[in-house]
C-alpha cells in the first residue's frame, strides 16, 4: 500500500515540507509519494494533508475561492489526518484573534475544538527557537523553531496538549489531527513528519 500525503501548496514553506515528508517516508521504509496541491480533484486523492505555515489569512482566503477548503473539511471529516503548522494550526482551528489586531474574519476549517491567539510571541523581529519536548508522542526532545508563532488559548473536551512553552499551548493533537505552533520542516528532525506519517498509515489499516 503506497500512501499519498499532500502539501496544500497556496502558500508558505510548501518545499520544505515536501522534503521533509520524503525523507521521513524513506527513513521509515514506507512507501508513499509527496505532492503539493491546490485543487479539489488533487486533494480528494490524499491520504493524508499538511496545511504549512505562512500566513493564514492568504491561505485561507485563496482556498476558499476554489472551494479546495470545503473539500479539506470533508475529507477531514470523513478521518484523513492533517498535520496543521503554524498557520496550518490557525486553519484548523474554531476560532483565532490576533493579539494585536483582535478578532479578524478569516477563513478557518473549525474542524479542531481550539481557540488560537495569533501572533502569541511576537512580531517576525521576535523569532526564535526554544528546546520544546512531547513526551506523549515518544519526542522528548525537539527543537522549536517559532517565526510569528501562534498559541492555542483554550481547548475543548478531547483535545490532548502535546507541549507548552512558557505556559503557553503549543503542540495539540485529536484524532487524526495534530497542530504545531512552530516549524518542523526549518529543522533537519523529521520525527514530527514521521509520527504524522504513523497517523496516516494507521488511518488506512
Ligand atoms: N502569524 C501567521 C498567521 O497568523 C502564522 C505564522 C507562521 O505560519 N509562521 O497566519
Amino acid at each position: 500500500m503506497s500512501l499519498t500525503v499532500g502539501v496544500l501548496a497556496i502558500q508558505g514553506d510548501v518545499h520544505e515540507n515536501i522534503t521533509s515528508t520524503e525523507t521521513a517516508l524513506k527513513e521509515l521504509g514506507i512507501e508513499g509519494t509527496v505532492v503539493g496541491v491546490k485543487t479539489t480533484k488533487e486533494i480528494s486523492k490524499l491520504d493524508g494533508l499538511i496545511i504549512p505555515g505562512g500566513e493564514s489569512t492568504t491561505i485561507g482566503q485563496l482556498s476558499l475561492v476554489n472551494s479546495s477548503l470545503k473539500m479539506i473539511k470533508e475529507k477531514t471529516e470523513h478521518g484523513m489526518p492533517v498535520f496543521g503548522i503554524c498557520a496550518g494550526m490557525i486553519m484548523l482551528s474554531k476560532t483565532a484573534n490576533d493579539r494585536v489586531v483582535g478578532k479578524t474574519d478569516q477563513p478557518l476549517l473549525d474542524l479542531l475544538d481550539i481557540k488560537l491567539e495569533r501572533n502569541s510571541f511576537g512580531r517576525q523581529k521576535e523569532s526564535f527557537e526554544a528546546n520544546i519536548s512531547m513526551s506523549a508522542i515518544d519526542i522528548p526532545k525537539f527543537n522549536g523553531v517559532f517565526i510569528r508563532a501562534p498559541s492555542v488559548s483554550d481547548v475543548g473536551s478531547g483535545v490532548e496538549v502535546l507541549a507548552t512553552f512558557n505556559e503557553k499551548i503549543i503542540a495539540v493533537k485529536k484524532g487524526n489531527l495534530l497542530g504545531v505552533s512552530f516549524h518542523p520542516e526549518l529543522t533537519k528532525d523529521v520525527s514530527l513528519h514521521k509520527y504524522f506519517i504513523k497517523l496516516i498509515k494507521n488511518s488506512k489499516n
